[in-house]
């Protein structure tokens, strides 16, 4: 059976990004086909600047978020990244596998090392290795697919580059993934900056939907989105990111097509009116079966606890693989 395994980061709120590029996925489409395993990557949230009683609190709402999207626990693996040591343990090796070329040309870390260190803050190692670990996680569970935004190719790339290479030398260890993505909203931009994507890590929120936000914060957000001075809607991302990236939310949001869809409107208001409507109805579900299950926290951490159980029963035989592949001694 098709495995499939994602991740989201306890580093800010979720965003309508990260439901419309991954999360909306794994809830409609993938518990449902393969064999899925979703987490709440934590250690990846100490990448930067953090606050351990945030990333705590963080953590808890990813998880209870995943779960009022529609997460199954009956249909998928649930659980957070620091629960199975599984992943620090293969990350290692990986880094015995991968080059430091590599992975400062990554295009991330490139990003927010300039926007740490513009802030005053000092870049951490674990920033620079971060792909490394992501590679861990994928790779632990001989993960076939990997349902991501667009932002991620490059890591899942590389995901790719380091298994064939572990397989090249020291023997076939580890089933080669590949990214999978959403037909529209790959790449959901920052309503107030739609060159930049949508992320929830941004320190300005203005352009950012959050999943949580109520319906008039979602509505405000959408209406006083950036477009540009023209008037006809057209569908070029190029050209009218703002105005596309509206496109892109209405499509997603309403099943349709984001090209059918620009010749339907005439004017940016009547259009942005539209969105933020479909946007509100469209995280409406979300957001009340949220504030059910936080109050139930007991049956969160019973759904993590479990999964993490399962998760370390799937990872272990093959890290313990690895571990041997790569020469080191196996405990007796
Ligand atoms: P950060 O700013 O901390 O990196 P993020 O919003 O990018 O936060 P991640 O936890 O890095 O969130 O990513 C979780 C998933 O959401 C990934 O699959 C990522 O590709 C997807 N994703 C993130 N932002 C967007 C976006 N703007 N459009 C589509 N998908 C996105
Ligand atoms: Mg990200």
């Amino acid at each position: 059976m098709t495995r499939i395994f994602s991740g989201v980061k306890p580093t800010g709120h979720l965003t309508l990004g990260n439901y419309l590029g991954a999360v909306r996925r794994w809830v409609e489409v993938d518990q449902y086909r393969a064999e899925a395993l979703f987490s709440v990557v934590d250690l990846h949230a100490l990448t930067v600047e953090h606050d351990p009683a945030r990333v705590r609190r963080l953590s808890r709402q990813a998880a209870t978020l995943l779960l009022a999207a529609g997460l199954d626990p009956k249909r998928c693996t649930l659980f957070v990244q620091s629960h199975v040591d599984e992943h620090a343990r293969l990350s290692y090796l990986l880094e015995c596998t991968a080059t430091d070329g590599e992975l400062r040309r990554m295009i991330q870390y490139k990003e927010k090392s300039v926007q740490a260190r513009a802030a005053g803050q000092s870049v951490r190692l674990s920033l620079l290795t971060y792909p490394v670990l992501m590679a861990a996680d994928i790779l632990a569970y001989g993960t076939d697919e990997v349902p991501v935004g667009e932002d991620q190719t490059q890591h899942v790339e590389l995901t790719r580059d380091l298994a064939v290479r572990f397989n090249q030398r020291y023997g076939h260890t580890f089933t080669v993934p590949r990214a999978t993505r959403p037909e529209v909203a790959a790449r959901v931009m920052d309503l107030q900056d739609p060159t930049s994507k949508m992320g929830k890590s941004h320190a300005n929120g203005s352009g950012i939907v959050y999943l949580l936000d109520d319906a008039e914060t979602v509505r405000r957000k959408v209406m006083r989105a950036v477009t540009d001075s023209g008037r006809d809607v057209e569908y070029d991302r190029e050209g009218r990111p703002g105005v596309a990236n509206l496109l892109d939310l209405m499509a997603a949001a309403t099943g349709g097509n984001p090209e059918a869809l620009a010749g339907v409107y005439q004017t940016y208001g009547s259009l942005k009116k539209d969105t933020a409507d479909a946007v509100v109805e469209l995280l409406r579900p979300v957001r009340e079966r949220h504030a059910e299950l936080a109050a139930d926290p007991g049956y969160v951490d019973q759904v993590l606890r479990d999964g993490a159980l399962r998760a370390r029963e799937t990872a272990r035989p093959l890290v313990d693989r690895a571990y041997r592949a790569i020469g080191l001694l196996p405990a007796g």
